[in-house]
């Protein structure tokens, strides 16, 4: 029998059953309110390929979410293929305007670890503004959603 929370993978014995998925007290509420899990991730590199990497690790961990009954939006699945239309992927007030209705609209904020997460000008806001507006930070390892970093 699975002991821990869909969603912060807490484990505790008062886990509630909603649509078939199970969540300790905290996360009960947001998997039974409308509002959305906003999932940061470091993106920023000047390898094109590490940001692609970065994007297919979040994507993943976002679909993991989703699928644990999570209702998510994850700014780095949104922006990777839009950048690649002309838009500069570092620029990092740019992206900071884009994201913010996004991040303050949001219920809770997740961070996945991938490396470089806690240096990461954006992930460091992110967190930030989370806790100034008492948002539930919720923090996922790469290895929570069988994400290997290379
Ligand atoms: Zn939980």
């Amino acid at each position: 029998m699975n002991t821990e929370c869909s969603i912060c993978h807490c484990e505790t014995c008062e886990l509630t059953d909603i649509r078939g998925q199970l969540y300790c007290d905290e996360c009960a509420e947001i998997a039974e309110g409308e509002g959305y899990m906003y999932l940061a991730s470091p993106y920023s590199h000047p390898e094109a390929e590490v940001r692609r990497r970065r994007f297919d690790a979040v994507c993943k961990a976002a679909a993991k979410l989703m699928l644990a009954g999570r209702v998510v939006f994850c700014p780095i699945a949104h922006s990777h293929p839009i950048h690649t239309h002309g838009v500069d992927a570092i620029d990092h007030d740019f992206w900071l305007r884009q994201d913010k209705p996004f991040l303050d609209n949001a219920e809770c904020v997740g961070v996945l670890m991938l490396r470089g997460w806690d240096t990461s000008v954006g992930v460091i806001h992110e967190i930030g503004e989370a806790v100034d507006a008492g948002k539930q930070v919720i923090y996922y390892t790469p290895s929570d959603f069988d994400i290997e970093e290379m």
